[in-house]
């Protein structure tokens, strides 16, 4: 086995959101660096996540404009989807973004290593014959889709995000096992397409992590595009059939489809990679982590989706930044998780940050709440969305409102506000602090403004 010099202050094993983020920020602090990755730079959110899946969510957007274009006085006609387009402009701009990154990791002097690495000591990683030793090491290995216990995934009738990403046709019909954002995400894009779509969620309510009246709004949206849902129900069994899959329910219900897109959740890349003979502590999967992402081994630091906290790119992006200023000896420090912003990125979108109404009620947060609905936001109703923007504060002795403590939006195109609300929430603002800043007019800003001048006892337009 070939032993490579200790060159390098920090090796990371793993090039996704949370691997390349660290790589970045160490490099451009002096420090030298090895990002060892077995497959492509960028991960998951760059090939199978994020970027793929709001490429389609684009695809689906203006196959919808196409067929309600007459609402705007636009004749144009709709002929269908053409799967193969789709694909190609969707991995244009995949390739476009994944060159765009290995540039980037270039230019700041990274070696970008390829293969499969393992860990072997609290300093050293293997890949083939040649050892990595670093002063640190920083494991970023990400997650993969799971499954439920009996349930195969077949890359054909019973298929993951993965598949569904390269799926080579527009099927007929969908069965999608969980509603959560992957689930949510996937029935918009196939509805546009013209799909029949059922979601199975087990919980009570779609997005199951968001604010109740988000999900109701949700719900209300899907319902009127004609997605179908079965709420707190329970995935028991699938089996072929001649067109394709049946589902069965606990309690006996079935359903059938073309397809069944299993999106149950994602599990933490941890086994077989010798993190635990060198005693990283592991739980449930999950590399165990302090706040300040630093593992049972003081020379190993751990971020991303392989650690228990939210499974999104951006989180990744804040732990592998944290974790490269701590190494470099900056002051840091730790992440607000509920001050991380979150979106679903479907037709209409569902947006928050902060925490939601059952949340403030189990820690016992007294809270005062305003909803503004989309209906009386001009932008809004420009692009003919539905929906609310929704804000709670904690409530003051005297019943006033004081720090925002959530924001949570549903409506097309509301994603791009909640860059407003997490600044609120984070900067600890109360409502009188925003209302007293102008929002544009006329932009779906204004739904944050609004709710905030209401809050703040001087509502603009809402009805006495
Ligand atoms: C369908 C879908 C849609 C999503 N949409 C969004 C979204 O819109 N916004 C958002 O914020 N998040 C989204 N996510 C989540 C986001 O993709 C992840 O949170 C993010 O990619 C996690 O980054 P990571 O670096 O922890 O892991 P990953 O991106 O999974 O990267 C881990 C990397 O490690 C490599 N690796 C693993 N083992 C080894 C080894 N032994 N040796 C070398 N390399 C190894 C893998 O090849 C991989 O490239 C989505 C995820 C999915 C599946």
């Amino acid at each position: 086995m070939a032993e490579g010099n200790a060159a390098y202050d920090i090796v990371i094993l793993g090039g996704g959101s949370g691997g390349y983020a660290c790589a970045l920020r160490a490099a451009e602090m002096g420090k030298r660096v090895a990002l060892i990755e077995k497959d492509k730079v960028g991960g998951t959110c760059l090939h199978r996540g994020c970027i793929p899946t709001k490429a389609l969510l684009h695809s689906a957007e203006i196959a919808d404009q196409a067929r309600d274009s007459e609402t705007f006085g636009v004749r144009s006609s709709y002929d269908g989807i053409d799967i193969d387009g789709v694909h190609s402009y969707k991995d244009k701009v995949v390739d476009r973004l994944w060159k765009g990154l290995q540039s980037t990791l270039a230019s700041r002097k990274i070696d970008t290593i390829e293969g499969s690495g393992r860990l072997i000591s609290p300093t050293q990683v293997q890949v083939g014959d040649t050892v990595y030793e670093g002063e640190h090491i920083v494991l970023a290995t990400g997650s993969v889709p799971k499954s439920l216990p009996g349930l195969e995934l077949d890359g054909e009738r019973v298929i993951s995000s993965d598949d569904a990403l390269k799926f080579g046709r527009v099927p007929s019909s969908v069965i999608i096992l969980g509603g959560g954002v992957i689930g949510v995400e996937f029935a918009s894009v196939w509805r546009s397409f013209g799909a029949e779509v059922t979601i199975v969620e087990m919980m009570p309510q779609l997005v199951p992590l968001e604010d109740e009246a988000s999900a109701r709004l949700l719900q209300r949206a899907f319902r009127r595009r004609g997605i179908g849902f079965e709420l707190g129900a329970r995935f028991e069994s699938v089996k072929h059939t001649d067109s394709g899959v049946q589902v069965t329910l606990a309690g006996g219900k079935t359903l059938d489809a073309e397809i069944l897109l299993v999106a149950v959740g994602r599990g933490p890349v941890s086994a077989d990679l010798g993190y635990e003979q060198v005693g990283v502590e592991i739980e449930r999967g999950y590399v165990k982590v302090d706040e300040y992402c630093r593992t049972s081994v003081p020379t190993i630091s751990a971020v991303g989706d392989l650690i228990a906290t939210p499974q999104l790119a951006h989180v990744g992006f804040g732990e592998g930044i944290l974790v490269a200023e701590r190494i470099g000896g900056l002051e840091v420090h730790p992440i607000d998780y509920d001050g991380v912003p979150r979106i679903t990125y479907s037709d209409p979108e569902v947006a928050s940050v902060g925490i939601t109404a059952a949340q403030a009620a189990d820690r016992g947060i007294e809270t005062v709440e305003f909803t503004y609905p989309l209906g009386g936001n001009g932008r809004s109703v420009i692009l003919q969305t539905q929906g609310a923007g929704k804000v709670i504060a904690a409530r003051n002795e005297d019943g006033s409102p004081g720090r925002v403590l959530g924001i949570h939006l549903v409506g097309s195109r509301v994603g791009e506000l909640i860059a407003e609300g997490q600044l609120i929430y984070n900067w600890e603002a109360e409502p009188s602090d925003v209302a007293q800043l102008i929002h544009p007019h006329p932009t779906q800003s204004e739904i944050i403004g609004e709710a905030m001048l209401a809050l703040a006892g001087k509502p603009l337009h809402v009805h006495a």
